[in-house]
């Protein structure tokens, strides 16, 4: 006989794991105990020690499927005589190291629960398990224990609470349980706030309203949605117009795989992306039998698509229905997730309100991923993946990291463990900035993280910065750049110096330039900046960026002057008769930044070709310039590569040529592909160059501009024939959402 303590770390509350341990302790007949503690579980089992072997061993090779073993440690005990196995209420230790699950679309046990009438669940917008349901989204500290939850109030009636006390159910200790009888509720509102009478019929009247083309705010997991039929016309140019969102696509939810399958190619990949556990929005190819209205996603060809993940969208969704799901705000703002903000928030645009009243605690976007090279490529991580701590090779001191200031995160260190907030938004809007600070706290205080210090993006203006300058903590300021490559390295483990291709809009460089098109030469603690693309003027600073134009007819006068008038292009036939003075003032470097941001410089193209003058979302005009580029043949353009130090590449004869091909009558979407094309080939030349002077052959590509797949895919393909290894980003975006992982770790290392 022997006695054992195992103590396991990692998310193994909330998702099945004391249940699984119970029944693992009685076919190896062992006596002892588990609880659920601030680190994980405790166990102590005792009985024969062959027998004690195989237990261990099956906890590994049977976890439950959501469970994620971080540390396993075992000790010997002196035997006590124990029997019965029990499992024995939580403790709330010194030290809180639980991990939290995140949220977990449910799975296919309770949906066929749902889908039964004889079920005592038949049709219950609640229902969950241990292996499925809310969680993040719901709990307020850790142990996970009911009263710790938004589940607080609702008392389980006594069916509920047999099997939550039975260890042979599969909802044992499921934390959100609840049925018909004792759970909560949806209800239906009219904009007015008038509930609609009759409760047993308000999903099919809910169904009934969509399909006549109304727009209904629905609370879901995270946070409300706002639904309409995604094949009514009207009904999304509406939804456009009253949310303020003029081009940028909506997601769409459908019913089923085989609605998706109609819409779109789905490849294997794909499939496991959109029907997994996590159910992000996945960015897919539409066919030729697409149907939905024009106004869902314009001139796409991609469209963002997610299965239902929560009850409710089961519940209203038939097979072949496809729904306009986007978040519940207006532009900028953050979604709305308490009840009282959202009706206010959204009455304008919603018809009706579906609501709940589980009080959602963390509100929680829907993450947006696509399939790069047969693997997820995230670009918005939020729901269902957030607050998994993303694994560093090797322990750091406790950090905050601040982030940038668009699509914003922050960042969190526990030894090896980063946890990475979920997607923020834009700290420019007030709401979003108190959301911010807010959601730092809590995360503070659910993994129980007082950093040691924090680190920060070095642009002044930047409001994460200023935060950052108000805690009472040693700061370490990062390069944005830095800070984006370091992430992708945090990401792979890489240790080593590795050739960095930071590519987005602008960051702040220590030349007081903004910076954008970096080549570096990097590892955690430090960067050299062996290339950049040529500095071109912003004319009129902020504006430049919403007003890509300005960068176009930059380009054009450094080439031609005052000349650039008698170019017979559309883009100079259609400049407002303030070009002269805005040249003039640029030229002089009044209000006019320089910048070598890879975003702009597509910007420019775009704007170039006629394209996109000005833009009503971050990054539209790059975007419509690879949406123009999808599927043409593309030729290989003129560019310029010194050999000075740092190096620099000069797009000016690639611009040259664009203007002289325009004024031969050929096809903007033709240049648009040949830019690309060319993009790929000059980035690449340079890396070859950076490697041949410094005998590294890895190379990590991050930053915004990489969300561009044309160019992604393109650029990989060149990289790997070229004999490169190649590291993206795999479990955070390479916009700014990305940003803090980078500055935790090199803040980490510096503190060293
Ligand atoms: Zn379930
Ligand atoms: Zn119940
Ligand atoms: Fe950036």
């Amino acid at each position: 006989m022997k006695r054992l303590k195992i103590n396991i770390a990692g998310i193994v509350q909330g998702v099945g794991f004391r249940p699984f341990i119970y029944n693992l302790a009685h076919r190896f007949a062992l006596g002892g105990y588990i609880l659920n503690n601030a680190a994980g579980v405790e166990i102590e089992v005792e009985g024969q020690a062959d027998k004690l072997d195989a237990f261990i061993q099956a906890i590994t090779r049977e976890a439950p499927p959501l469970a994620v073993l971080a540390e396993v440690s075992i000790a010997s005990l002196a035997v006590c005589g124990d029997r019965e196995f029990v499992i024995k209420n939580s403790t709330g230790a010194i030290v809180k190291t639980a991990l939290v699950s995140p949220d977990v679309a449910t799975c296919g046990d309770c949906q066929r629960e749902m889908a039964d009438y004889t079920d005592r669940r038949y049709h219950y917008p609640f229902i969950n398990c241990t292996n499925c349901g809310p969680r993040y989204s719901i709990i307020q500290e850790v142990p996970y224990d009911r009263p710790a939850t938004t589940m607080a109030d609702f008392m389980m009636c006594s069916d509920c609470r047999v099997e939550y006390n039975d260890p042979n159910n599969r909802r044992f200790h499921a934390q959100p349980n609840a049925c018909h009888d004792c759970g909560p509720v949806y209800q239906l509102f009219d904009h007015t706030g008038r509930p609609f009478p009759d409760d047993t019929e308000q999903f099919t009247m809910t169904k009934q309203l969509v399909a006549d083309g109304a727009i209904i705010a629905i609370k879901g997991i995270g946070g409300y949605h706002l639904a309409c039929d995604a094949r009514n016309e009207q009904a999304v140019k509406q939804l456009r117009s009253r949310k303020i969102r003029e081009d940028k696509p909506f997601a769409v939810m459908g019913g089923s795989l085989a609605a998706v399958r109609h819409l779109c190619f789905v490849s294997e990949a794909e499939q496991a992306m959109l029907s997994g556990s996590i159910r992000p929005i996945v960015l897919l190819t539409k066919r030729p039998e697409y149907d939905l209205a024009s106004h869902v996603a314009p001139r796409n060809p991609w469209l963002g698509v997610m299965l239902p993940y929560a009850p409710i969208h089961w519940l209203l969704l038939a097979a072949d229905d496809v729904w306009v799901m986007t978040s519940g705000n207006t532009s900028d703002e953050p979604i709305a997730y308490d009840d009282q903000d959202a009706l206010e928030r959204l009455k304008g645009i919603a018809d009706y309100f579906l609501v709940h009243n589980r009080p959602i605690y963390q509100r929680v976007d829907d993450s947006v991923v696509r399939e790069v090279r047969g693997q997820s490529y995230p670009l918005r991580r939020s729901r269902g993946f957030v607050p998994a701590p993303i694994l560093l090779s090797s322990a750091i001191p406790s950090i905050l990291a601040t982030g940038g200031e668009l699509k914003n995160t922050f960042c969190l260190t526990r030894g090896k463990q980063a946890f990475l907030s979920p997607h923020v938004g834009d700290l420019e809007n007030a709401a979003t900035y108190n959301s911010y600070i807010d959601l730092i706290h809590h995360f503070e205080k659910l993994f129980d993280i007082r950093p040691e210090m924090v680190a920060y993006d070095l642009h002044p203006e930047y409001l994460a910065t200023k935060y950052a300058q108000t805690l009472a903590l040693p700061k370490v300021g990062v390069q944005h750049h830095h800070a984006h490559i370091a992430a992708v390295m945090a990401e792979h483990g890489l240790a080593e110096k590795v050739i960095g291709v930071a590519f987005d809009g602008t960051g702040y460089g220590p030349d007081g330039a903004l910076w954008g098109g970096e080549f570096l030469v990097a590892d955690y603690a430090n960067y050299v900046r062996a290339g950049h693309l040529r500095y071109l003027r912003l004319p009129g600073g902020a504006k430049a960026i919403q007003e890509p134009w300005r960068l176009a007819l930059w380009m054009l006068f450094e080439l031609y002057g005052k000349d650039l008038a008698n170019l017979a292009i559309p883009f100079v036939r259609n400049l407002p008769a303030s070009w002269e003075l805005i040249t003039t003032a640029a030229a002089q470097g009044l209000n006019a930044p320089l910048a070598s941001g890879a975003g702009r410089l597509f910007d420019a193209v775009s704007a170039l070709l006629n394209l996109c003058q000005c833009i009503n979302y971050e990054g539209q005009a790059a975007v419509e310039l690879e949406l123009s580029a999808v599927g043409q043949t593309a030729q290989l353009l003129p560019y310029d590569l010194s050999d000075s130090k740092p190096r620099c590449l000069d797009f000016r004869p690639t611009f040259a040529e664009l203007v002289n091909q325009l004024q031969k009558g050929v096809n903007p979407a033709l240049l648009a592909a040949a830019f690309h094309r060319t993009m790929v080939t000059a980035t690449v030349d340079m890396v070859r160059h950076i490697s041949r002077d410094t005998g590294i052959t890895k190379v990590a590509l991050s930053g915004g501009v990489w969300q561009n797949s044309t160019l992604l895919i393109q650029t990989l393909s060149l990289l790997e024939k070229s004999g490169f290894t190649y590291y993206i980003h795999r479990q955070v975006p390479p916009n700014d959402g990305g940003l803090a992982l980078g500055q935790a770790v090199i803040a980490g290392h510096r503190f060293r």
